[in-house]
């Protein structure tokens, strides 16, 4: 070690960014602080369940990690019954079979993105947290990094990790601001319509079971479904829809229209009736195109700003934890600030292909769920074999061996555990913007 802690600036306290300072405030050769823009954590969305993969990158991070989540995570339904999310054909000449049954399990969980990252932020020093800090200019010279915030203030380290979101600041540095791939698209034009209501509300005017179990219900007018919170006593309610026609004046999308859904399921059309009644929860979905690196120089991206996808895959927070684990594992070896960019190029490498695959993935669901993948509503065996392999692939990867890949990387470029290994070169092949 040179002496003195290599000292990283973590854009963004989200997800991505909380769990990578929970796991580098452990580490003695590391100093980090967090710069985040809101004064504080609001509620949005309608709460995430994380999949298998996404609690295996917690506990790599370490067990205080994943208890901060179980701690805060509440039961999507009652305690004792088990509860599976059923993949359900709603429309065309297979209505009503059942292509998937997916995560059926007692007890699973849903938690407030708001509850997740108090109970991340609990593990970070106060000290080392600043809100209302948002970022705008980005500077490397050969000190490190200089970061300037909106309030004019600035800070320095030796580099920086930007975990700043879809609409990521970092990513636009990265890629440069007119690179095809730095801003989020809509390339299917989805609208997510969705209701948050009572349980007891919502069971007066759907089939009850659907506030007790989780339905994605599919057709070509777009996919429905019930996400029960809160142990069963709120849901939240949504009809996502494949090629909306946006205002071009307003940019606003059309109101959900159950007139549109006569030849959907009766299930189907109850809850697209119960949606419609109340869309303020409603949203646009967004993804981006793939980004070439993942880092230029001292600065990297993470979670969503590297690999927004959409949210039909459900693995937009595991995936950032999974950065989180890798870079966390990597900056357990990094001594000198000259190795810094052999960590971060071992992460591109090791993170981006799967990162972006699920970013595919999703899209694919989407297009899967709007019956406008060929072949697939037609072929409910298809369909099924499809969502199997496509869970097998998120929930059942070897994280362990993932970190121990970028490690392996790592140590390839900077000759650790080797006499005079010197570092900071990025492994031959490797495209560094
Ligand atoms: C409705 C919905 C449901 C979802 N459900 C699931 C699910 O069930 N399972 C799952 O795994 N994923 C789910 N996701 C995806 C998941 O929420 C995201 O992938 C995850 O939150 C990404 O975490 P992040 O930390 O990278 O980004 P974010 O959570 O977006 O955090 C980024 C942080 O950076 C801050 N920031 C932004 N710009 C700046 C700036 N310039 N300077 C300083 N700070 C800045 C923001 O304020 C924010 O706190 C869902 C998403 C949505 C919208």
């Amino acid at each position: 070690m040179s002496g003195r802690k290599i000292s990283i600036a973590i854009v963004g306290g989200g997800i991505a960014g909380l769990a990578l300072a929970a796991g580098l405030k452990k580490k003695e050769n590391i100093s980090f602080h967090i710069y985040e823009s809101v004064p504080e954590y609001k509620d949005v969305g309608a709460g995430l369940a994380l999949h298998m993969n996404a609690i295996k990158a917690m506990t790599l991070i370490g067990p205080e990690v994943r208890q901060a989540y179980f701690t805060k995570a509440m039961e999507m339904g009652e305690e004792d019954k088990e509860m599976s999310t059923e993949v359900i054909l709603a429309h065309g000449p297979n209505q009503g079979e059942m292509v998937a049954e997916l995560g059926k399990a007692k007890g699973r969980k849903t938690v407030s993105r708001a509850d997740l990252l108090d109970g991340l932020l609990d593990l970070v020093p106060k000290e080392c947290v600043s809100f209302n800090k948002r970022l705008e200019k980005i500077e490397e010279n050969e000190d490190g990094v200089r970061i300037t915030f909106k309030d004019g203030t600035d800070a320095r380290a030796d580099c920086m990790i930007g975990a700043d979101g879809i609409h990521s600041a970092t990513r636009s540095y990265i890629l440069g601001p007119d690179h095809p791939a730095t801003e989020p698209k809509n390339h299917d034009g989805w609208q997510i319509y969705r209701t948050m209501v009572t349980s007891e509300f919502a069971a007066q005017h759907i089939n009850p079971k659907w506030t007790k179990t989780v339905p994605i219900l599919l057709g070509p007018r777009g996919h429905i479904n019930c996400i029960p919170l809160n142990k069963g006593t709120r849901l939240s309610a949504g009809v996502a829809v494949r090629g909306v026609n946006f205002s071009s004046e307003t940019g606003k999308a059309p109101d959900l229209d159950p007139e549109l859904y006569k030849d959907y399921s009766e299930d189907a059309q109850k809850i697209v009736r119960l949606v419609a009644r109340d869309t303020s929860a409603s949203w646009t979905a967004a993804d981006h195109d793939h980004a070439p690196v993942y880092f230029k120089g001292r600065v990297a991206m993470m979670g969503d700003a590297a690999h927004a996808s959409m949210p039909f895959a459900g693995n937009g927070a595991a995936q950032a934890l999974e950065d989180a684990a890798v870079l966390d594992y990597l900056f357990s070896k990094v001594m000198k600030v000259e190795q810094i960019g052999a960590a971060f190029s071992a992460y591109d490498q090791t993170r981006r292909p799967r990162s972006q695959a699920v970013v595919d993935l999703a899209r694919k669901f989407g297009r899967v769920y709007a019956y406008a993948e060929e072949g697939m509503h037609e072929d409910p065996a298809k369909m099924k074999q499809f969502l199997g392999g496509a869970a097998a692939f998120t929930n059942n990867a070897d994280l362990q061996r993932q970190n121990d890949d970028a490690m392996g990387l790592f140590e390839a470029a900077t000759g650790q555990g080797k006499e005079g290994g010197e570092g900071g070169v990025a492994p031959e092949g490797v495209e560094v913007v």
